[in-house]
């Protein structure tokens, strides 16, 4: 496998392999050859770029394509990276704020320096990216920029330039959905990638979106001192989520000072050089209009697959314009794999990259795994969210007896000593079996909590087993014992 020409020229692939050659394509008696590749990946996003190196530990020789100038896709360079890290930087600033007093820790005359806060941001962007092209370096990874486009089952081109890959992976991930009443501007009507690069705090934002992103970066401006309205057209914010959710972390928001306005139909935003207006009906169908320096459209992504040249090969988008797979992540064209955003399911980072290593390894003849119940999910506000399974929505949809059991974190100890007291763990199980079937979060911590459920409900435990592990003392994990034991049968000891 790997570099073998198709007129068996070895030299000239084993020339091009090594770097000696500038151009893919070679003149070799009158034919033209293309480099060849067991796996060609179009999108380095955690999708892309970890199947990649997925592919190269199993000895596949193995192109990636970016058309973006840096590695990592959205996660990396607009997403998950940079939100996270304006997160912990307004948290630090939000608790000394408003906690270190309390703690005896004197900071008069705090100062925040905002420009510095949004550099730290992309030197922590910067890094990680770097971190990419190093780990492709190390896997021996061909690095392809530019727009990389199906020519046949087999062919990719990138520019000028042909390539051929026995079989052929799309990541090419997703982009930003807009309304078409709040087409995004780029100037006072943003999406997240602008929000993340302010070069001024806002006064005001208004938040179309009640959603993950509308509830990180609305907690990230409101943390800083900026008035944040988040306008949610559903009754609850994070409507997909198990609702008890939404309900535990709106009460932590509005202490924040965010003002959610559920239930609210927007129907049009104005942007002038300065401001924007945004005209929304409430519930009961009356007029209001906010006025803001900023409105932040966060009303979903949807699937990319602009120039990939899918009708080259048959391949046909579903109702939501995603690449339809079987269980395999199989097209309709067997070679050629698509994972990540741009197929169904959750558009998280860790879902693109576990498919992205599922489908290698299929690719490969293995028989890997992937249980797409099972993938958590979490939103980095504070106090965090954190759920993996079914929700008890769901539960009652498909008419499964279920029991379920909670504890809440002002009982806790260990949040006490940390004056993190909002939330609570809810545990659903089978009525019958105790077997654990979701687990639902809001807490401190709950983003690095919610994997011991995930662990948990991997070997099909029941609430017992996890009530009858010992957990550390003081720790946010004995809350979920506690909610494992109220699950179990009412036997919570703290509650
Ligand atoms: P992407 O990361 O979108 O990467 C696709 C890549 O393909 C891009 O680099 C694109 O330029 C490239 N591409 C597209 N077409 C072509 C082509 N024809 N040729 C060459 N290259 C092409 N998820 C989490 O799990 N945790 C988080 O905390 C989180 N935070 C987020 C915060 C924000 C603000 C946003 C917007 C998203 C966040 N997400 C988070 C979602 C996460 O970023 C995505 O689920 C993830 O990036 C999807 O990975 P992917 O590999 O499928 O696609
Ligand atoms: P989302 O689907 O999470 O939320 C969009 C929200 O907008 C929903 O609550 C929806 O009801 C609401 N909405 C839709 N149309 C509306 C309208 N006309 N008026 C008012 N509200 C409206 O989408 P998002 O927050 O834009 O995030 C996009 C994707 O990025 C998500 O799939 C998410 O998984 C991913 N993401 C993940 C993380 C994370 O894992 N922490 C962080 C950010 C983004």
């Amino acid at each position: 496998m790997g570099g073998v020409a198709r007129n068996g020229d070895l030299k000239i692939f084993r020339a091009i392999g090594k770097g000696k050659a500038s151009r893919a394509d070679y003149l070799c008696g009158g034919i033209t050859i293309m480099k060849n590749y067991d796996l060609i990946v179009i999108g380095s996003g955690p999708g892309g770029y970890v199947a990649a190196i997925r592919a190269a530990q199993l000895g596949l020789k193995t192109a990636l394509v970016e058309k973006n100038a840096s590695l990592g896709g959205t996660c990396l360079n607009v997403g998950c990276i940079p939100s996270k890290a304006l997160l912990d930087s307004s948290e630090n600033f939000h608790k000394a704020q408003h906690q270190f007093a309390e703690h005896g820790i004197d900071v008069a005359n705090l100062q925040l320096d905002f420009p510095r806060m949004i550099a730290r941001k992309q030197e922590v962007v910067d890094q990680t990216v770097a971190g990419i092209d190093y780990l492709m370096g190390k896997n021996n990874i061909d690095v392809l920029k530019g727009t990389g486009a199906l020519v046949d089952a087999n062919t990719v081109s990138v520019g000028d330039e042909k390539y051929r890959g026995d079989k052929i992976l799309i990541a090419t991930g997703s982009v930003v959905s807009d309304l078409p009443f709040a087409k995004p501007d780029g100037k006072r009507i943003i999406t997240s990638t602008e929000a993340l690069s302010l070069t001024k705090l806002p006064k005001s934002m208004v938040v179309i979106g009640g959603g993950v992103i509308g509830l990180e970066l609305g907690s990230v401006y409101a943390r800083l001192g900026t008035e944040v309205h988040v306008i949610e057209y559903q009754d609850s914010i994070l409507p997909t989520m198990d609702r008890t959710l939404g309900k535990e972390l709106g009460r932590s928001l509005k202490k924040l000072g965010i003002k959610l306005h559920l239930r609210h139909a927007v129907k049009s935003v104005a942007g002038t050089g300065r401001s924007v207006t945004v005209i929304a009906d409430d519930k009961k169908g009356v007029e209001k209009t906010f006025k803001a320096d900023y409105c932040l459209v966060a009303v979903g992504r949807k699937a990319f697959t602009g120039g990939l040249g899918l009708e080259s090969v048959g391949v046909t988008l579903d109702e939501r314009g995603r690449i339809p797979v079987n269980a395999d992540l199989q097209t309709s064209v067997p070679n050629i794999y698509a994972i990540g955003d741009v197929v169904a399911g959750a558009m998280l980072a860790h879902k693109a990259e576990e498919e992205g290593v599922y489908a290698v390894e299929h690719m490969a003849g293995q028989k890997p795994h992937i249980d797409h119940n099972l993938i958590p999910g979490v939103v980095y506000t504070w106090p965090e969210v954190a759920a993996v399974g079914k929700t008890e929505e769901e539960l009652k949809a498909e008419g499964v007896n279920y029991r379920a059991g909670s504890f809440p974190f002002k009982a806790s100890g260990r949040a006490r000593v940390s004056m993190d007291t909002d939330g609570l763990i809810k545990i659903l199980v089978d009525a019958e079996t105790d077997e654990m079937l979701g687990v639902h979060m809001v807490g401190a911590r709950a983003a690095d909590m919610i994997h011991e459920a995930v662990v948990a409900m991997t070997y099909r435990a029941t609430a017992e087993d996890v009530s009858r592990m010992c957990h550390a003392h003081p720790t946010f994990s004995e809350a979920i014992k506690e909610a494992a034991l109220a699950a179990t049968g009412d036997r919570a000891l703290h509650i």
